[in-house]
């Protein structure tokens, strides 16, 4: 057989050939030739309020190279940053400052552009480029922020209210901030711009200060303290020495029904379990569920006073602060945070105000438990019921009977544990049963201001 020779010039092309896609594949793989453009990070819409600079995130694995940040006003631009850089970086943060020239007096709306290069050689030596843009929005006006009337006092375990006045274009966070670091947060009333809110002393919390605070998107920040006169208040404490028979009935019983696992507890034990960690855990289901306020606009807010259950006697107060101890010892503490009533066993009681039923369970020692939103953050509480006569969803029409007195959960005999709640924080009672008290710090305050609103 005979073999064709291949000549010495096709060897040599062959060769060269080999050496160019060799070359080519290695170009293309090389992290020196790499194709990744740079990553820049910045927010696609900026509130700017001119005090911190707008920070510009700018990435590359080879590293960058050059970076340029130029702001439009529509029609001028100005060169913020141009810069080459020797020794290529891999990350690199711009902070974005205002120029202080005078460039974009008047306007109120740029668009910065920012460019970045980076030290492949890809690009016919040029490197990678890419480029972000953002909208920017200068606002270096704060929310305007006017209180219009507020309750004269507030008393410790109580509640008051405001009405402001609060206007932005671009509001981003408006609430009422306490001492306590509870947040209130208000709902539009009557005309555009203006609110309304109840705020709460809790009775276990020594002082009592709020301030409306109103912050817009570009972060510039108002606020305005509400003066109330506060009105100290001491709530009853009290020891009550445990009893066997107590803690070997109700308190055993209590933890059969709603932990069986604590079953095996040591009695005392089993009394710290329900009186603390079932007590917190029912009271933050409560919490939960009273917190919700309404964010559609009111014009109103008439509520009669509560009187849940007829010819109820008053058998334990709210605030009450009890120690308990047993042979002596000092066992455990709670607060009472409502007010408990008693009449005829299983007696009918009656939800003073229209509302809707917003929950009928079981609840721990709170043991059936109703609770009543009636708008405004204004919730009634029911406990220890022996049967439900609405159910989670109803409406309720003022003097509906909703449920029977009874003593489930951590009840000795047969009453009404009746709470009211603002936003979470539950509040006396005796303030919502009390005619004068609501005209005072509710009626007469938003029928004044109305009137200033209207004028
Ligand atoms: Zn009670």
């Amino acid at each position: 057989m005979r073999h064709q020779r291949k000549s010495p010039a096709s060897l040599i092309l062959g060769i060269l050939l080999l050496f160019t896609v060799g070359g080519i594949v290695y170009l293309y793989n090389s992290s020196l030739f790499e194709r990744i453009p740079p990553t820049i990070t910045v927010e696609k819409e900026v509130d700017w309020n001119l005090k911190e600079p707008i920070t510009v995130h700018i990435k590359d694995n080879r590293g960058i190279r050059f970076v340029r940040a130029i702001l439009s006003d529509g029609e001028k631009e100005a060169v913020l940053e141009s810069r080459e850089i020797k020794v290529p970086e891999e990350s690199l943060d711009l902070n974005i400052t205002f120029p202080k020239t005078g460039f974009g007096a008047n306007k109120k709306v740029f668009e910065l552009r920012v460019e970045a290069v980076d030290a492949s050689k890809w690009n016919f030596f040029e490197g990678n480029r890419a480029e972000a843009k953002s909208i920017i929005k200068v606002d270096t006006k704060r929310p305007e922020l006017s209180i219009i009337g507020n309750s004269y006092k507030i008393m410790k375990g109580g509640a008051a209210s405001v009405i402001f006045r609060a206007q932005d274009d671009s509001m981003k966070a408006l609430y009422i901030e306490t001492n306590f670091g509870k947040k209130f947060y208000p709902t539009p009333f009557y005309k555009d711009g203006y609110y309304i809110s109840l705020v709460a002393w809790p009775s276990r919390v020594e002082n009592f200060s709020a301030s409306i605070v109103a912050i817009d998107k570009a972060g510039n920040i108002s606020k305005s303290h509400i003066s109330y006169f506060l009105q100290d208040k001491k709530y009853k404490t009290s020891t009550i020495a445990l009893q066997d028979k107590f803690l070997d009935g109700k308190i055993a019983d209590l933890t059969a029904e709603v932990s069986p696992e604590n079953n095996g507890l040591e009695r005392l034990k089993k009394f710290k379990y329900i009186n603390e960690d079932l007590r917190i855990s029912n009271e933050d289901k409560i919490l939960k569920v009273t917190s919700n306020v309404p964010t559609q606009m009111m014009s109103d807010f008439i509520v009669k006073t509560f009187y849940p259950l007829r010819n109820g006697k008053v058998v334990a107060s709210f605030g009450d602060h009890r120690y308990y101890e047993y042979e002596k010892v000092p066992v455990s503490e709670s607060y009472h945070l409502g007010l408990d009533l008693a009449s005829n066993a299983q007696a009918g009681m009656q939800t003073s105000n229209d509302g809707v039923v917003v929950f009928a369970k079981e609840n721990g020692i709170y043991g059936n438990n109703i609770i009543i939103s009636h708008g405004l953050g204004v919730y009634s509480l029911y406990g220890h019921c022996s049967s439900y006569l609405v159910k989670e969803g109803d409406s309720v029409k003022a003097g509906d009977v909703i449920a029977k007195t009874g003593m489930t959960g951590l009840a000795l005999g047969d009453h009404l544990h009746f709470g009211m709640y603002v936003q979470g924080v539950d509040v006396r009672p005796e303030e919502w049963m009390d005619e004068s008290w609501l005209k005072d710090n509710i009626f007469s305050i938003i029928n004044a201001a109305k009137k200033i609103i209207d004028r």
